[in-house]
């Protein structure tokens, strides 16, 4: 990979920002006259860690890469940001992405005024390889969501791989539900791809959305140069001290996911039987997208009853749907029971 023809010329040439806090080697007694900050301090009168070195050595560890191939952002979303910014120049170079999917790459696009090439995907939400095999370019970011959003399911590692062959820019997989899938994360396959981006997230299965703590996994150069750009302190102090706290409690968070996987199982099957249904997608992610013959009843009928759920039913193939998050078993138990007295 030619990296230099990825980056946006302006950024390649950037040279390296310097926050005050980047000299500080994390001795006690050092008098710190560098950042403006009020001396007599009090709970986080400091600056945070602009590398965040103790949250990326964490994440290093249980996800088996180095640190140095580890970017933390204020949510995922800060560095789907940060990734256009890094490549795309406004109105001259595209991106690529499949429709539906998640909304933020959309939004994100045109917010930057980046050209967006969306590939549709199959009536029944399929990845059509051969459909964006053929939509390739010379798109600087190509963002595949594996499982996707709204639908939950997973893209093929075949199309994937071809994908990464014949792309001229960089593969990002969004894989902010992987870890409610039984596939490996590509983050296994991250030496073989110097192209490839992996994004994860503290805000679904790890149980911390409102920390804003997002992550890129990708080549050392990569991260280097996205380190470069971004906000120097992204990430907040109370944010790195709760993320490194969530990281402790990973044996809750294995139970709480393997229950959901076995609700998301069994809430599918009892919807399926439900005569308003018609259609549940599969997923492997926690949520199912449920296609109703009339999805806006339904979704007033809940509303009314206090149970919130997401109207999808606008999106590309997916009218009449609604997409349902896994709840515990008291709150599936209720969303059944106020479906079954529809109709
Ligand atoms: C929820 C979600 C995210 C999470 O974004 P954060 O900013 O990390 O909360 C990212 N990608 C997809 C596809 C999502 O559904």
């Amino acid at each position: 990979m030619n990296l230099r023809s990825i980056i946006r010329p302006s950024v390649w040439e950037l040279a390296a920002y310097s926050s005050a806090r980047s000299d500080y080697s994390g001795a006690a007694t050092t008098t710190m006259l560098d950042a403006n900050e009020n001396p007599y301090g009090r709970a986080y009168s400091r600056y945070p860690d602009p590398k965040q070195t103790q949250l990326r050595q964490r994440l290093a560890t249980l996800r088996k890469v180095h640190p140095d191939q580890i970017l933390v952002g204020n949510g995922s979303d800060e560095i789907i940001d940060l990734l256009m910014r890094l490549t795309c120049q406004p109105r001259q170079d595209r991106i690529l992405t499949l429709d539906p999917s998640y909304g933020m790459y959309s939004v994100c696009a045109a917010v930057n005024e980046v050209p967006l090439d969306m590939v549709p995907l199959e009536e029944d939400l399929t990845v059509n390889t051969q459909a964006v095999l053929d939509a390739i370019s010379t798109h600087k970011l190509i963002l595949l969501c594996s499982p996707n959003n709204p639908n939950g399911d997973i893209i093929a590692d075949s199309t994937i791989e071809q994908i990464l062959a014949k792309a001229k820019g960089l593969v990002v997989i969004d894989e902010a539900y992987i870890d409610f899938t039984d596939r490996d994360s590509w983050l296994s396959r991250l030496s073989d791809y110097p192209q490839l981006v992996v994004l994860q997230t503290f805000s679904k299965s790890w149980a911390a959305a409102g920390l804003r703590v997002g992550m890129a996994y990708a080549d050392k150069s990569l991260v280097e140069l996205l380190h470069k750009i971004k906000p120097p302190y992204n990430v907040s102090a109370p944010a790195q001290e709760a993320a490194l706290a969530v990281l402790d409690d990973f044996d809750i968070l294995r139970k709480q996911i393997n229950e959901l996987i076995e609700q998301r199982q069994l809430l599918a099957d009892a919807l399926t039987k439900l005569p308003i249904v018609q259609k549940v997608f599969p997923s492997q992610a926690n949520f199912l997208l449920v296609r109703f013959d009339d999805a806006l009843a339904v979704y007033d009928l809940l509303k009314y009853n206090g149970i919130i759920v997401r109207d999808r039913s606008r999106h590309t193939h997916c009218q009449g749907c609604l997409r349902i998050t896994i709840g515990t078993p008291a709150q599936n138990k209720l969303l059944l029971d106020t479906l079954k007295n529809i109709g």
